[in-house]
């Protein structure tokens, strides 16, 4: 005999006036709840039922802030679609609060280490990888084939190296150079060269005629291992006569490289040399009551642990960016964040775009009506701890503690932005799924829903959905996320991206103009 299902939906905080049906399926009308609370019609899980009639112009209220207004009547009990709301301006950035509500420091949280390897610059990684870099496209196809060779003939001689990888893109050439714009995507791809999961030890491969010079990209002053040791093969130099002479001018950098790396062994570092990145993709309306608030619990206990925690996505605080304001440990870290938004209101204005562009019907149909909604569950994965700084969109990152680092919400762009940034570590939520991964810091991915979870058991990491069904705390997910962290930072246990070798291209953000 089956149990009968019992209805059940979570209600955030308590001057919410809907809540999200939690049951599997959704479930039909006529339902009754623990609370007396009776569906007056069918309900898809996941969406928000009115808990009280709400008339025309009335304030939908969830996470205990005004996400909508009613655009008609709906009576309690009914579904509250996308379609019967209206949303909220953005707050104005010019009367946002500065630093009025600081959060006091969070007890200290002593004692957590990991495995890993320690880098002359005083970073660690978590990985032990040989990264080419490319100045330009031009030379992106040869690059991997060079990849692919060094794999299958060098990289098994060197066993305490990880992987290989091309950091191949599409910048470099038929740009401007000199436009404000263009320093986003050259100093993204210095500081993905930089990145504490490849040693210091960069290849760079050049044409030789584009406009982005290997000296402008990565100057070698900013390579203090290296030395004066050559660390640029340029394709076009007379010195290669053809493709055979620059595969192994490029093989046989990488293997001096491989060589050294290969000495390199793990060993115990401090939690707080984790620079963990939070991302979420596929986001649904359980995002902001199990994965993002789970994950937030794991924020602060890494911000106790003295660890940098980044959480970036632009489109997706900027609706909730008076409560960052306000959270921020001084004015001038406030005022920068302010500058990121109205750099990026701009941006999108100029594109003809605004923040409506933002959900996607993915989202929509997993019950996020707009993009308030979705900013105030995508926020609560921030934690609870003080914001101490804020970067521009490929800026790297030195500052310890709750750090906002300005990004597009593409899982893509945001993941390679957050990697320039120095990130050894990646925590992604997803609702509606995505195999996503990264070739250059392991991605842990956690599931908003228990469904996805189980349908997805060779993708998924971590079930926050378990926080839905009463199984688990955000507390117990909070803990799990952070001791997992701890393991895969060791290499102790591997992601199921890592797994299957899923690692997604890397992507730029070039708001400069192409010529
Ligand atoms: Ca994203």
């Amino acid at each position: 005999m089956t149990e009968p299902i019992k209805p059940r939906y979570i209600r955030v905080d308590d001057r919410d006036n809907v809540a999200i049906i939690v049951n599997p399926g959704g479930l039909p009308a006529g339902s009754v709840f623990s609370s007396g609370l009776t569906l007056i019609e069918a309900l898809p899980e996941a969406h928000k039922v009115a808990l009280v009639d709400l008339n025309p112009g009335d304030a939908i209220v969830r996470y205990g802030s005004v996400i909508g207004y009613a655009a008609r009547a709906i009576a309690r009990g009914a579904w509250v679609p996308e379609d019967a709301m209206t949303s909220p301006a953005p707050p104005s950035l010019d009367a946002l609060p500065l630093a009025t509500a600081t959060p006091a420091t969070l007890p200290p949280l002593n004692g957590y280490t990991f495995q890993g390897y320690r880098n002359a610059d005083g970073t660690a990684g978590t990985k032990n990888i040989l990264a080419i870099s490319t100045t330009v496209q031009c030379v992106a196809a040869t690059v991997d084939y060079a990849v692919r060779r060094i794999k299958n003939e060098i990289l098994p001689r060197y066993p305490n190296v990880d992987d290989v990888i091309a950091i191949t893109h599409n910048y470099g050439c038929g740009v401007a150079i000199q436009a404000p714009g263009a320093a986003i995507p050259i100093r993204t791809l210095r500081n993905l060269s930089l990145n504490p999961n490849l040693g210091g030890e960069p290849v760079v491969v050049s044409l030789g005629c584009e406009k982005m010079q290997p000296a402008q990209m990565l100057p070698s002053s900013m390579l203090p291992v290296l030395a004066d040791e050559p660390y640029v093969v340029r394709l076009q130099d007379e010195e290669h006569h053809g493709f055979g002479d620059m595969v192994a001018a490029l093989m046989e950098m990488a293997e001096s490289r491989l060589e050294r790396l290969n000495r390199r062994v793990r060993v115990t570092c401090p939690a707080s040399d984790l620079v963990v990145g939070l991302q979420c993709g596929g986001s649904d309306a359980f995002s902001g009551v199990t994965a993002n608030p789970a994950l937030g619990f794991a924020a602060d206990l890494l911000v106790r642990a003295g660890a940098t925690v980044i959480f970036s996505e632009v489109t997706e605080v900027r609706d909730a960016v008076h409560l960052l304001t306000a959270r921020a440990a001084n004015e001038a870290v406030a005022r920068d964040l302010i500058r990121e938004m109205a750099w990026y209101d701009n941006y999108l204005a100029l594109g003809e775009a605004d923040r409506s562009a933002n959900p996607s019907p993915g989202n929509k149909k997993g019950g996020l009506a707009n993009i308030v909604e979705k900013a105030l569950g995508s926020v609560a994965k921030a934690g609870t701890s003080a914001l101490m700084a804020v970067a521009a969109p490929g800026e790297r990152i030195t500052q310890k503690g709750l750090v906002f680092a300005a990004t597009p919400a593409s899982d893509f762009i945001c993941g390679t932005l957050q990697l320039a940034a120095s990130m050894n570590m990646h925590v992604f939520t997803t609702g509606r799924g995505t195999p996503y991964g990264l070739a250059m810091a392991p991605v842990i991915k956690v599931a908003t829903r228990t469904s996805l979870a189980e349908r997805w058991h060779d993708l998924i990491d971590v079930d926050a959905g378990r926080i839905a069904t009463g199984d688990a705390t955000i507390e117990d997910v909070g803990w799990e996320i952070f001791r997992l962290i701890l393991k895969v930072a060791s290499g102790e246990h591997v992601t199921w991206a890592d797994k299957w070798g899923l690692h997604n291209e890397y992507a730029l953000f070039n708001p400069g103009p192409v010529t």
